[in-house]
């Protein structure tokens, strides 16, 4: 159950509120967003929902039968919007496109993908500077030199950045050159960075894990909504299957599941989902026409000599296509649901 308590309570008004929600027998977890004050009860399923509601303080309560709660699409209405600023939103349909390289590798690839976003309107560009490589030996990103790249050249370009953050120290390190932080799939269920995250007032877009159930990516993402961030996007990037055809299975099912379980949006990795450059755009517009609000893509000027995820990294044509391919996908898209 959520209960939604009056902002404006004092201390001791709020303080007696919990006590009366305590006195019904219920496990009380206090949530504070940066807009809303919210207990989430667990407990008594046969409570009546009218003595909760009779409490002082109290100004809304949803009864939710799902094992996450604060991310059930059950009690919101509308659907989370994620505001970037200067006009960047990440919301319900809205096809966002965040497009860059795995990794940063330098100052000219950077410029280079950064001019091609903005002649594409593209307004999100990814990058990993902390990468997590599944060999030692594999080149692990630049670092703080990768995030100096993104203030010096991204930023005044008006590009929003979007880059994997590997372990909550790294947090305030990225907090200035970032405006969301993505979770890998490796990280989707570390629950101590899925804490840090949720004292942060950034937005968080959070993979599914390798072999991540959907029920195990909204834990997670509960994890940090109840730590107070409110701000999650949902990444299905391909799970691991007995397929070894292409590197991982995209699982285009999730994202219609996804958006009736949750009020969070829902965004498709197709780079990593299928891992072969010459099939990225046709899942790309696929994940569109499943539902997904927005697409996470790999692209590099010359996409077989990046550093890391060569094989599924896209050329600025293939890219350019993509790009174009959303805008008609999605007006199929919203013809189709209306
Ligand atoms: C990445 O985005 O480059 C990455 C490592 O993704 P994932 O965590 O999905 O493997
Ligand atoms: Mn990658």
């Amino acid at each position: 159950m959520i209960v939604q308590l009056d902002c404006a309570l004092t201390t001791e008004a709020k303080e007696a509120a919990i006590a009366r929600l305590r006195g019904f027998g219920l496990q009380i977890t206090e949530v504070h967003t940066h807009r809303r004050h919210y207990v989430v009860c667990l407990g008594d399923k046969g409570l009546d929902i009218r003595l909760v509601g009779g409490v002082p303080g109290v100004v809304d309560v949803h009864r939710v039968s799902d094992p996450y709660q604060l991310v059930s699409r059950s009690w919101r209405v509308h659907p989370t919007s994620i505001d970037l600023g200067d006009g960047v939103i990440i919301s319900e349909g809205s096809g966002a496109i965040m497009m860059g390289p795995c990794s940063v590798e330098s100052a000219e690839q950077l410029e280079a993908v950064a001019d091609f976003l903005v002649a594409q309107g593209v307004r999100i560009m990814r990058g990993g500077v902390f990468k997590p490589r599944s060999s030692p030996y594999s080149f692990r990103g630049l670092g703080e030199e990768g995030l100096a790249l993104f203030s010096q050249i991204a930023r005044p370009r008006g590009l929003k950045i979007i880059s994997e953050v590997l372990e909550p120290s790294q947090i305030e390190v990225m907090y200035d050159a970032v405006d969301i932080f993505q979770v890998g799939a490796r990280n989707s269920q570390n629950f101590s960075l899925l804490d840090a995250l949720g004292s942060v007032d950034k937005p968080v877009l959070l993979k599914r894990g390798l072999s991540g159930t959907l029920e195990e990516l909204l834990q997670s993402a509960e994890y940090m909504y109840a730590r107070g961030n409110e701000r999650i996007l949902l990444c299905e990037r391909g799970i691991r299957t007995y397929e070894r055809a292409y590197r991982n299975t995209l699982d285009l099912n999730a994202v219609p599941i996804l958006k009736e379980k949750t009020h969070l949006p829902v965004i498709v990795d197709p780079s990593h989902g299928i891992g072969i450059r010459r099939h990225v755009p046709q899942m790309s517009l696929a994940a569109l026409m499943a539902g997904a609000d927005g697409l996470i893509i790999e692209i590099h000027p010359t996409p077989e000599r990046a550093m890391s995820d060569a094989d599924q990294t896209l050329s600025f044509t293939e890219a350019a296509m993509i790009v174009q391919g959303a805008r008609d996908v999605g007006g199929l898209y919203r013809a189709l649901c209306r």
